[in-house]
């Protein structure tokens, strides 16, 4: 039998609608960047703690044709670690958006993502193209090596440029540059990395340093603030504003010599909360309404334990109930969450 039900929005209490799940499906990965992981001593969850394919293939099922999400990312950890991505590419790409949904692209196939460190993108690129992802970003934080080792605590910068390289070439649209900016580390590359774009041309987004890392150094005046950094880039190559960011963290800026735009994600000195359409599921299988959530809805137990998707629909929304106006970073009332940024999915 045919099962229908309406396509409701999932509305939080501050009317911002749920648009985009970012999906962690590993903890692990093969760097170790010093703003995520420690050098050593992460408890990796064990391998039946994980969510399978065909389990994630559900909850994002049940988010998409019931709740008009439209867009989904998949991260981690590095997702690129985990055996046969392409597989789950190729499931999660044949979601189609209701005709229905409010969406924009009601009757159409889900916006796919991928972000990752781009390592081992060369081997898989071609196969993740072919599996219907959509887009893909990769991170980037230098362009030199000894930098890139102290960053990540790997020696892969060339093997990173490849992976940009492959992505281009098969045809991913766009693919986008992440890169965390820190003072002292890489803020003196900022226009280095924005030339590496323009001439690539593909998208840098600046990311501003967040209080996510394992060791918890985090420091205020190590995050290098969004108007410097359009500051920085606009005195060589001037800049101007494009219009609406929408729900997208990023704001973004049109090189008026045509080559381009360039991103910032300004999380602490501009946070975009008011505008947040996001949702996250950890690599285990608890629903996040924040990055910085300190509260978690366990829909693993639910998966597991036999629920129905009646009940797992009724409990993400109970959980979208409960997202807050913003994280506070900056203030006193700031509460670090105990999970770090690879425990929780970038
Ligand atoms: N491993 C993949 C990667 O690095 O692209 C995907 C997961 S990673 C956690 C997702 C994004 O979060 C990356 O672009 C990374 O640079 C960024 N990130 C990690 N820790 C961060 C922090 N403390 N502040 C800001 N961005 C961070
Ligand atoms: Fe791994 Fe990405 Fe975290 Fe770097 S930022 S340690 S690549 S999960």
């Amino acid at each position: 039998m045919l099962n229908v039900w309406a396509v409701v929005q999932l509305i939080d209490p501050f009317g911002r609608t749920v648009r985009d799940l970012r999906i962690s499906i590993t903890d692990r990965c093969n760097f170790r960047c010093t703003y995520c992981m420690p050098e050593e001593g992460m408890a990796w969850l064990d391998r039946k703690e994980i969510l399978t394919f065909e389990e994630i293939e559900r909850l994002a099922t049940i988010c998409v044709q019931r709740f008009d999400v439209d867009s989904i990312r998949l991260t981690g950890g590095e997702p690129t670690v985990r055996a046969h991505l392409p597989v789950l590419v190729e499931k999660l790409a044949q979601l189609k958006v209701p005709n229905t949904a409010q969406s924009p692209l009601a009757g159409k196939n889900i916006d796919l993502a991928l972000t990752t460190n781009g390592a081992t993108l060369r081997l898989i690129a071609d196969e993740l193209k072919s599996a219907g992802l959509s887009r893909i970003n990769i991170s980037l934080d230098t362009l030199k090596s000894e930098k890139f080792f102290k960053i990540t605590r790997r020696d892969h910068l060339a093997n990173v440029l490849d992976g940009i390289d492959a992505a281009i070439q098969v045809g991913f649209a766009p693919v986008k540059i992440n890169a965390v900016v820190q003072r002292g580390v890489n803020d003196d590359e900022i226009l280095a990395l924005a030339s590496f774009g323009r001439n690539k041309k593909v998208e840098v987004r600046f990311i501003e340093f967040m209080p996510l890392d394992a060791q918890g150094q985090w420091q205020r005046n190590d995050v290098v603030g969004q108007d410097e950094i359009v500051a920085t880039i606009n005195n060589v190559y001037p800049l101007e504003q494009v219009a609406a960011r929408g729900a997208a963290p990023a704001d973004r800026w049109r090189y008026l010599d045509g080559a381009g735009t360039v991103g910032v994600i300004p999380s602490v000195t501009k946070p975009f909360c008011g505008d947040c359409d996001r949702v996250r599921l950890t690599a285990e299988g608890q629903f996040r309404t924040c990055l910085f959530s300190t509260t978690e809805f366990d829909l693993r137990a639910m998966l597991r334990g036999d629920a129905t998707d009646d009940a797992i629909a009724a409990e993400i929304a109970r959980a979208v109930g409960t997202k807050w106006a913003g994280h506070a970073i900056g203030n006193v009332t700031f509460v670090r969450p105990k999970r770090s940024m690879s425990q929780i999915g970038g």
